[in-house]
This record gives structure tokens, sequence and C-alpha cells, in this order.
């Protein structure tokens, strides 16, 4: 019930003058989010890498709704592969790109064209882009986005949604050679006729695609906090023959960092999400949904004001 309340007030422009105004937001940020720029996201990224990480950046911004604005988003994320690959943090870190923020919901063609300047990039820069996934409404035109690029940047990565109903399909869809597929349990308040609402049966629907993607011939990236799907996760790596260099962790900045490190201890390819920009309300907002306890933290932070 929280979680849907929180998510819905992640739409809503009042409740985001409330939060971004808050003083107590600069800490709460702080914990999840880089800084607001590429020299920040730089800093953060030098030092997990230095840690044994790997990494994916996302500037942060969505639902972006004229092309002045999607094609700014296009140069920040050009500006900063340059950046990594002149700091020689490529290919330890590629980066993350969120449709919307390039122009999908106004127009999908120039959509492709930013996004497609942003892969001639980042193969420039000698690393990856993998496009997130944004509520099911974008779920197609994402795909298909994902297939047109893949014709010319074939290890353009996929993010799937375990809690939608299609997603088994889907990872059926991508499970094959050279494919790249984040899959992840999902972040955005869905219908229940698209979406299971039930954690048991969002979990349950991870191992069904963990399944498939695991006994397919791409490379998955298994992108959960959750300790039991992390344990299900090694299990089936040995059970399907998959050696460490064939699939990997992801988890996001702030968020279990000891765990982040013990699995790159012990061998794993784990990567960390690491967001930085100033628009950062969506991506706050559905971590503080994801977890109650986040919302503690707020208070608390309030509370020692
Ligand atoms: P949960 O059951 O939510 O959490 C398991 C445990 O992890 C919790 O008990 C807690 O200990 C810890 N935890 C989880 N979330 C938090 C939090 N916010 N704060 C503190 N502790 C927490 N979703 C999309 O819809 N599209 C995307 O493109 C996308 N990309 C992602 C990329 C990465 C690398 C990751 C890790 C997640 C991404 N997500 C994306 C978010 C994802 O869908 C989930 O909402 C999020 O990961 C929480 O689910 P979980 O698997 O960690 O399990």
């Amino acid at each position: 019930m929280l979680r849907k309340l929180i998510l819905a007030a992640s739409r809503s422009p009042k409740v985001e003058q409330v939060v971004v105004g808050a003083p107590v937001s600069r800490d709460v940020v702080r914990r999840f989010v880089a800084g607001s720029t590429i020299d920040d996201a730089l800093t953060v990224t030098r030092e997990l890498v230095d840690e044994g990480l790997t990494i994916t950046i996302d500037n942060l911004g969505e639902d972006t709704t004229n092309l002045d604005q999607a094609a700014g988003v296009r140069e920040e994320y050009v500006a900063l592969l340059a950046a990594l690959s002149a700091a020689e943090l490529t290919p330890a870190a590629e980066v993350s790109v969120k449709l919307s923020a390039l122009g999908q919901l106004v127009d999908e063609k120039a959509a492709l064209e930013n996004v497609r300047a942003i892969c001639t990039a980042a193969t420039e820069a000698g690393t990856t882009v993998t496009l997130d996934m944004e509520d099911h409404t974008t779920t197609d035109s994402t795909l298909e986005i994902l297939a047109t690029l893949r014709k010319d940047f074939p290890t353009t990565g996929a993010v799937l949604q375990a809690y939608l109903r299609r997603t088994e399909a889907d990872c059926r869809e991508l499970a094959g050679a050279g494919s790249r597929v984040r899959l992840c349990k999902g972040a955005y308040k869905e219908p229940e006729s698209v979406a299971y609402q039930d954690k048991l049966d969002v979990d349950k629907a991870y191992v069904r695609c963990l399944n498939i993607l695991m006994a397919g011939d791409g490379y998955p990236m298994l992108a959960t906090h959750d300790p039991r799907l992390v344990a299900i996760s090694q299990d089936r790596a040995r059970w399907f023959g998959r050696s460490q260099d064939r699939f990997e962790f992801q988890m996001l900045y702030g968020i279990r960092p000891h765990e982040q490190r013990r699995l790159a201890a012990e061998g794993y390819t784990t990567r960390v999400y690491v967001p930085y920009g100033s628009d950062s309300f969506g991506y706050l907002m559905r971590r503080l949904a994801e977890r109650p306890t986040n919302l503690m933290f707020f208070a608390r932070a309030l509370a020692s004001r």
C-alpha cells in the first residue's frame, strides 16, 4: 500500500516541489546519487572501480517533453563517455540510458537517433550502453528500438522486469547469443492486468526468468539486492555450468554496498548502477517506495535538523 502511495506521489509536481525543496533532501539524495556533475560521477566511479567493482552510469532525468531537452541529454551522455574514456575508466564503466529522457514520448524516431549517437560515442570510448526499462506503456517501443540498435551495436543491453506478466516470453526472445539482458523485479506502479502485485509472485517470476536467461546463450545481468535471489542465481550458475565470466550481478549505488564488495571479492563481476545529475526526484521516490525504512532514514534526517 505504502509502495503504491509513494509511486503515485512520484508523478505529482506538488510532491516534487515539497520533496526537492526540503532541506533534508540533500542528505537523502547523497546516499543514492553520486552528485550533480560529470566530475562527481567520475570521482565515485574511480573509487568503486579501485575497489574491484564495475559500473553503469545513469544521467538522471526522464519523461522529457521537448526535443531540445532531449538533445541536451544526448550531448551530456556524449560528454560523459568522452570523459570516461579520457580517465581510462572504460570498459569498466558503461552507461544506462532512459529513452524517455531522449524524447521517446515525444518522437520515437528522434529518440532512436539520439540513442544511436550515444551508442556511437560508447563504441568510440570502448564501452557499451544499456537501455533502462520504464513503465509498461513503453516496453514495446523500447524493445523495438533495442532490436534496431542491435543491428549496428550488437552489445546494447536490454532490461526486463520480472513483475510484468509478459516478461518470461521476452526473456525467451532475448536469451540468444550476443544478447545482454539485465533482469530486475521492476520499479514502477503497474496495474494488475499487466503485472504481478504480490511480492512472492514477483520473486517466483524472477526465478522463472532467471532460469530462461541462464539456460540461454546470452549474458544475464542479475540486478537485485535480494539475498535469496542472489543465492538462487549462484546455484543456477552452477546448475547451468556458467562460469563467473558468463553473467554478472548488478546493484544500485548506496544499497547493500558490503554485499557488492563481498560478491566482487568472491570473483563475481558486480556492477554498480551510479546515478548522477540534478533531476533526482523520480529516482529517489522509486528507492523510497522499494523500502519503507528509507522513509525512516528521511524522517531521521529531518528530525536531526
Ligand atoms: P527487493 O525485494 O525490493 O529488496 C531486497 C532487499 O534489498 C531488501 O530487503 C533490502 O535489504 C534491499 N533493498 C532493495 N531496495 C532497497 C532500497 N531502495 N533501499 C535500501 N535497501 C533496498 N527497475 C526498473 O523498473 N527498470 C530498470 O531499468 C531498472 N534498473 C535497475 C538497475 C539495477 C542495477 C538495479 C539493482 C535495479 C534496477 N531497477 C530497475 C530496480 C528494480 O526493478 C527493483 O525495484 C529494485 O532493485 C529493488 O528490488 P530487489 O530485487 O532489490 O528486491
